[in-house]
């Protein structure tokens, strides 16, 4: 049995039954045995692939998007850059290389902040970073919460971020809404089980009349990506800026997404904590909720699909293939059609943009 598994045996056979959440939290982000601290999650060697990991092309289209959100924004001649869960950094180093073409937005940017939870990957993003950074290194800065942040404009990005948050679960029952728990039973096996009590939970859920939900129906609801939206649009609202959202877009309003991934492949989330990726897909209406409450306007969501082929992504790879050899030629198109592909990466995730700024619509949308 790995150690993180003994951790939450001994904890429910204190404690009791412990929220979903938590179980996501220790087998995510523990710091000795969390999968964000231990494994390589990444690329086609790794556990997942995300976009930016398939193709140069996402990141430096994400970087042109960042120049005409600054152009948007009425050119401040101080900014900032924020992504949320930056991975190896090579959105981030992808998107600079196309930021670096603009040297008026690049004197502008006056910080790069990285919100990022795991030392390990903190470690792989300098190292990667530093590699080729375009004279932005100075301007990088790791940090742990948001409120480190200072209050300029910024351009946030959050590719494949909000997925890794944990959430709870409610499920409707006979005596109403109830948490679903984890418990762990004498074959040595976690199991989801339910609380025999009223949930403050209850409050989350949207407005939709109550009949029309059968028992047995789960409702998730994102504490950590729900606390954390609140605390960017409160900045967002202060100052001119955009944010820009990219993820497993959640279809339907109830049912449970907890999934966990190793070597590409999904797997019982209850088996493996520490050692795969656990995730879940995200409620773009949640997000669209909550940036109402602060008055932001909202830009999509469009598929990734739609998103990349507005900003030019067809084009951009026309130019790439001019100078490719056939093998990087054929690379190069296999990425493109992974990433643009609706059977692929196209259609399940989506991008939604949200600002404050009183344009019609950022690029791409
Ligand atoms: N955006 C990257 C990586 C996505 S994986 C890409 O597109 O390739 C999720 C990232 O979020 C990882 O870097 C992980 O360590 C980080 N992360 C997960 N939970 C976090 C949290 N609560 N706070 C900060 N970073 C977190």
């Amino acid at each position: 049995m790995n150690s993180l598994k003994k951790i939450l045996e001994k904890r429910i056979l204190n404690f009791g039954p412990m929220s979903i959440s938590d179980f996501m939290i220790e087998s995510n982000q523990n710091p000795n045995f969390g999968y964000y601290n231990t494994s390589f999650p990444f690329g086609k060697k790794g556990d997942f692939i995300t976009a930016p990991e398939v193709s140069q092309m996402f990141g430096e289209l994400i970087g042109l998007w960042i120049v005409d959100c600054w152009q948007k924004m009425g050119e401040p001649k101080k900014f900032n850059i924020i992504e949320l869960g930056p991975g190896t950094g090579i959105l981030i180093l992808d998107a600079l290389r196309a930021i670096n073409l603009n040297q008026k937005c690049k004197k502008a940017c006056n910080k790069i902040y990285l919100l990022e939870i795991s030392n390990k990957l903190k470690k792989i993003q300098k190292k990667n970073l530093l590699k080729k950074n375009f004279n932005f290194f100075n301007k990088i800065e790791w940090v742990n919460t948001i409120e480190k942040i200072e209050d300029s404009p910024f351009v946030l990005i959050a590719n494949e971020f909000f997925d890794a948050l944990p959430v709870q679960q409610i499920e409707l029952t006979q005596k109403g809404w109830r948490e679903r728990l984890i418990n762990f039973n004498n074959k040595k096996k976690f199991y989801f089980t339910l609380s025999n009590h009223r949930t403050l939970l209850e409050k989350f859920l949207p407005n939709l009349l109550e009949e029309n939900i059968k028992i047995g129906e789960i409702y998730e609801v994102p504490v950590q990506m729900i606390v954390l939206l609140n605390e960017i649009f409160k900045k967002i609202s202060k100052i001119k800026s955009f944010i820009l959202i990219i993820d497993y877009i959640k279809k339907e309003t109830y049912g449970s997404t907890i999934k966990s991934i190793k070597n590409q492949k999904i797997l019982n989330p209850l088996k493996h904590p520490g050692l795969s990726d656990m995730s879940v897909n995200v409620d773009f209406n949640i997000i669209k909720r909550i940036s109402k409450n602060f008055n932001l306007k909202q830009h999509g969501p469009k598929t990734q699909r739609n998103f990349l082929i507005k900003l030019g992504i067809l084009e951009r790879a026309k130019i790439l293939n001019k100078n490719a050899k056939l093998k990087e030629r054929k690379n190069m198109n296999s990425s493109l059609d992974f990433l643009i592909n609706e059977n692929k990466m196209g259609k399940i995730f989506q991008a939604i943009s949200l600002s404050n700024c009183n344009v019609k619509n950022p690029d791409g949308f």
